[in-house]
């Protein structure tokens, strides 16, 4: 095996994931991850169909996984009275299994950590430099150092597809929406209840406890370290918001922790260069569309096995791995949610609320998401090991 050296950059779902697969093939396996230590939080995200449950089987976290569900939960989409208007039902919220991104992104980091993958908290690769026979890395804080191969799961914003493909700019297109994330305490007997005023929508109650909005904008200019600046947008953006949005915004001014990102798309042609791969949201990240979970998984289950199956040469691998790969991920082309979640105009409102009644419209749509999600072959790679 040649190559066996490699850098992932971004501990969430996909880095760690593929950590775990090239670990198991005999890599020698290094994490880079900016947060201080594992990030928490983040909504609940999900796996639909047999082919993201056979990834989890054969990664050996389909029970763990299944213990940590969340279990999706009817949303009631509310007037600005409270009265309920129609119901989003759970299962098409949450997939078939959901469990929040933080319970999954620790658990794939605790497995790969006992393992022996290293991780380094709380660092950012800050060049790239490939050579015939390696990448000369340069950190934030660690020392230099050489590697064979680098690969960036380090999100929508990725900081290795910047360093090696070119800017964000080139690669990543805003759709209109913002939506925030924020812990906010649990509001008794509440139940999942969603808003919506033309071009925003906030969401809150019930056990998972996580206010959640979506509203329109033009493409904002702010540091997505800056919580105070990021509390600031979302509290201007809701200004004279009905319904219980007064008091969610109290909360949001005394949360320690926001998470504010653009609902934006990634378009690439290419998911490697020479020596250096992308992986999950970094390379076809659509946010909120409901399948980015799925995709950085199956996606490192197949760069893994690609690199394992050719001896680790690069070449062969990353030109395997995008052509088995591209038609799965196909579906974050397709949609944006910002549209669907807060819809524009009253009558677009209520043209959605009636969607959520048609018991057929949903069954179709569930289909269809089944269906992409199920939409690859899967090689057995396991075998690889004898295991
Ligand atoms: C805190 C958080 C909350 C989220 N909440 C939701 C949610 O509620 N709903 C939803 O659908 N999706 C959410 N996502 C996105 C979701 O996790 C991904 O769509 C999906 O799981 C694909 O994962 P990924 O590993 O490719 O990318 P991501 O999950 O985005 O992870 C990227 C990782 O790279 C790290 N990183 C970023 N820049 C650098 C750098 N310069 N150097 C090193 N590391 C870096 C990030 O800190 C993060 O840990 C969230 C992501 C994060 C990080």
């Amino acid at each position: 095996m040649k190559n066996t050296n490699v850098l992932i950059s971004g501990a969430s779902i996909g880095g760690p994931a593929l950590a775990y697969w090239l670990d198991r093939y005999g890599f020698d396996v290094t994490v880079v991850e900016k947060a201080p230590a594992p990030r928490p939080g983040g909504q609940a995200v999900d796996f639909k169909g047999a082919i993201h449950r056979t990834v989890l089987e054969r990664m050996g976290i389909l029970g763990e996984v299944l213990r940590l569900q969340t279990g999706g939960t009817d949303q009631e989409i509310v007037g600005a009275d409270g009265r309920r208007l129609a119901v989003l039902p759970g299962e098409f919220t949450g997939g078939e299994i959901e469990i929040t991104r933080g319970d999954l992104a620790r658990l794939l980091y605790e497995k790969t950590a006992a393992a022996g993958c290293r991780y380094v908290f709380g660092d950012s690769i800050t060049s790239l430099t490939q050579t015939a026979s390696g990448v000369h890395v340069t950190f934030e804080r660690g020392a230099p150092r050489t590697f064979d191969l680098v690969v960036g799961a380090d999100g929508i914003h990725s900081n290795v597809r910047r360093l090696a493909f070119g800017p964000e700019s080139d690669y990543v297109r805003f759709l209109g929406h913002y939506y925030a994330l924020v812990d906010v305490p649990e509001i008794a007997g509440s139940v999942p209840s969603m808003y919506n005023e033309p071009g925003r929508m906030v969401a809150a109650g019930g056990p998972k406890a996580a206010a959640f909005f979506t509203f329109a904008s033009p493409e904002l200019d702010y540091d997505r370290y800056d919580t105070e600046g990021m509390k600031k947008i979302l509290i201007e953006a809701y200004a004279g918001m009905g319904w219980r949005t007064p008091a969610i915004l109290s909360e949001v001014r005394r949360a320690d922790d926001v998470y504010l990102d653009s609902i934006s798309q990634v378009r690439i042609d290419r998911y490697a260069e020479g020596r250096v791969a992308l992986l999950g949201d970094a390379a076809y990240g659509n946010t909120l569309g409901g399948f980015g979970t799925g995709l950085a998984l199956v996606g490192a289950y197949v760069l893994a096995g690609e690199l394992a199956l050719a001896g680790g040469d690069h070449q062969v691998a990353f030109k395997r791995y995008e052509e088995g790969f591209r038609g799965y991920a196909k579906i974050a082309k397709n949609g944006n949610a910002g549209p669907f979640l807060a819809p524009g105009t009253p009558g677009r409102i209520r043209m959605r609320n009636w969607m959520f009644k048609n018991r057929l419209l949903l069954k179709l749509m569930l289909k269809m998401t089944d269906m992409f999600a199920t939409n690859i072959d899967l090689k057995d790679y396991p075998s690889l090991t004898g295991r």
